[in-house]
């Protein structure tokens, strides 16, 4: 374990504090967080207008990596690329970037594993290891933020939509949601960061009360919590009318839609029934349905939806007045479904208890 400090993990105020314990000018806090959140720097070497002394005492007590990349995967037609990075206490995070247009977008982890268990999920299935830190939600950022500034691009979109549950780590995910929207910090548009959740009631309400502008994505996956319950153990927790309440109160304080993720599984939830379940639950309320034919896993035998099924789908939504779009998924050549990409790395490995 290294027991070097993380620079991604301080505030503006703790890195003054670290600089200066050091013996440094003030000023010097500033360069430093510069390199960092405007210049992408991933290495102290680069920070060429800090003194070399400093850049080699630095190196010595800090780090600005979140981990060794230990697999990376490209798609068949380079648009999205998968990295795993695994972290000093042997962890392992999946970050993924897709390209589509001038988009760039990173769908990034808060969790190595995830506590819910929803059971066609391969995170879920792996069960839960630890909440990420402030430094390593971030990390994962500033490292695509680095490769796409070589070819002069940038993170246009940042998803939390990985591994883990966001909102069951909420203090370090919406600090890191503030330090990448920071004017000083990352700056990226509060509007440009999604965060998804499998729907935890008291923490979603919290993010209302907040008034937070980052849009949230609820992750439904059915209409009657006899089928939500099957594929959502949470949902026996916060069943669905506790879970639309919720999502009408943020609606409600933030003014902004709300997005319901789908995945759809053949002849699981993605009959004519749920379709009109879901068009009268959510008739009238200012959302939208992401509909995501499933991505199979190890772990759970359903198989996507045919596209006769997903149209049909769209089409009672439709008659409710409910928009949709059907998401494909990007990268699925690459096994860029969140912990898919763990699992390969564990197996490899030949160790199943990481
Ligand atoms: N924990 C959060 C965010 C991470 S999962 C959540 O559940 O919302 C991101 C999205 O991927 C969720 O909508 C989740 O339900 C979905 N997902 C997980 N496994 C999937 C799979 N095998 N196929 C399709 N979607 C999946
Ligand atoms: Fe966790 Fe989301 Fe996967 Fe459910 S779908 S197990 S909440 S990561």
């Amino acid at each position: 374990m290294s027991d070097k400090i993380n620079l991604y993990d301080l505030s503006f105020a703790e890195l003054t504090a670290f600089v200066t314990d050091l013996g440094q000018p003030k000023f010097r806090a500033q360069q430093v967080w510069d390199w960092i959140y405007k210049r992408y720097a991933l290495d102290f070497a680069d920070m060429g207008n800090i003194p070399k002394a400093f850049r080699a005492q630095l190196a010595e007590q800090a780090t600005l990596q979140i981990g060794t990349i230990v697999d990376e995967l490209r798609s068949s037609d380079n648009q999205t690329k998968k990295v795993l990075f695994q972290l000093p206490d042997g962890q392992y995070v999946e970050t993924v970037l897709m390209k589509y247009e001038k988009r760039r977008t990173l769908c990034i982890s808060t969790q190595a594993g995830c506590a819910m268990g929803c059971v066609f999920c391969a995170t879920g299935q792996m069960g839960f290891f630890r909440h990420l830190s402030v430094g390593e939600i971030v990390g994962q950022v500033l490292y695509f933020a680095h490769e796409l500034a070589q070819t002069d691009e940038h993170v246009t979109n940042i998803v939390m939509m990985g591994m883990g549950e966001p909102l069951h780590n909420y203090e370090r995910t919406l600090t890191a949601v503030d330090r990448l929207t920071d004017p000083d910090a990352f700056n990226l548009g509060a509007r440009k960061i999604t965060i998804s959740t499998v729907g935890l009631v008291p923490a979603m309400r919290r993010y209302a009360d907040e008034e937070r502008q980052t849009p949230l994505a609820v992750s439904l996956h059915a209409a009657t919590d006899e089928e939500r319950d099957k594929l959502i153990p949470v949902n026996r927790r916060w069943p669905i009318a506790e879970v639309l309440d919720a999502c009408r109160y943020v609606v409600e304080k933030t003014g902004r839609r709300i997005t319901f993720e789908w995945a759809l599984i053949n002849g699981e939830n993605d009959t004519i029934e749920q379709a009109q379940a879901l068009g009268k639950l959510v008739q009238g309320m200012l959302c939208h349905v992401n509909l995501i034919p499933l991505n199979p896993t190890a772990g759970y035998g359903g198989a996507p939806s045919s596209h006769e099924r997903v149209d049909k789908f769209q089409e009672v939504l439709a008659s409710y007045g409910v928009s949709s779009t059907v998401r494909v998924r990007r990268g699925i050549d690459i096994q860029a479904g969140c912990g898919q990409l763990r699992d390969r790395a564990v197996k490899n490995a030949g160790s199943a208890k990481l």
